[in-house]
């Protein structure tokens, strides 16, 4: 038997078959893994607590031919207040759908793991209101983003590099925001104002700490906030197909499979 452990934040479980249950965890050690907990749907079962969404845990895994599977468990943190506010729950439950989309398996990404347990950590914290719960998932999700590779260019024009200013538009399809002269390139491209870019700016250098303090008119939070939102559902869709793409090849690739 091989044993191995990792400090995890747990995104995702759901009942395999009878009491078992099926993990997608999110490890400092190992990035996204997909796991199995044996007995842990049972009400008698110890794991019971410790493997539901949005436990941070210490887990001690046993090594399997397809998925590695929770040998014993600890809670670390339980993050209660989040269970007593379903504004907080939701938000944090969006946390955990994102980095399922957006990170692959046995990929670690350490800043990653520790963006989203400070945020989680300050999400729980009971003077975080709804509007400062806001501030810290948009902020999350820009610096998800950067940790990811799918940071927007934000500091010049993505199409020409050309200073920005002006009348400015954010293209998805080109990965940042565009100075007039480059409007045509896509027709799709939302205008957004310079006080909402700059907001963005800011959002990634603070510390998520930080974010619920950062002063902002609504408007431009708002602007920020769906602009983030549609950027990111752009890359996920993207990716997957691309990796929809991929398999379609690696089947052609195999001798005979047409
Ligand atoms: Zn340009």
């Amino acid at each position: 038997m091989k044993l191995y452990q990792v400090e995890a934040v747990i995104l995702r479980s759901k009942i395999m078959r009878e009491a078992d249950k099926m993990l997608t965890v999110f490890s400092r050690e190992r990035g996204k893994q997909r796991l199995v907990a044996y007995g842990a749907g049972k009400s008698s079962s110890r794991k019971r607590g410790i493997v539901q969404p949005l436990c941070h845990s210490q887990l001690l895994l046993n090594k399997g031919k397809v998925l590695d599977s929770v040998n014993q468990c600890e809670l670390i943190t339980v993050f209660s207040q989040l269970r007593y506010d379903l504004d907080k729950l939701m938000l944090s439950f969006y946390l955990c759908e994102l980095m399922e989309a957006i990170t692959v398996e046995d990929e670690p990404n350490e800043p990653l793991f520790i963006l989203l347990l400070t945020t989680l950590r300050w999400l729980d914290q009971v003077s975080i209101d709804l509007p400062a719960a806001e501030k810290l998932v948009t902020g999350f999700e820009i610096k998800m983003l950067g940790l990811t590779g799918y940071l927007p260019e934000l500091g010049c024009c993505v199409e020409c590099g050309g200073e920005i200013n002006g009348r400015l538009k954010f293209s998805f399809r080109c990965g940042g925001v565009l100075c007039a002269n480059c409007f045509d390139i896509d027709a799709k491209a939302m205008l957004i104002k310079p006080q909402s870019l700059n907001l963005m700016r800011q959002m990634i250098t603070s510390n998520p700490g930080g974010l619920p303090k950062l002063q902002m008119a609504s408007g431009n939070f708002n602007e920020a906030k769906i602009i983030l939102r549609l950027f990111t559902s752009y890359h996920l869709e993207q990716r997957a197909k691309s990796l929809d793409f991929m398999q379609v090849l690696n089947t052609m690739e195999k001798p005979g499979v047409y």
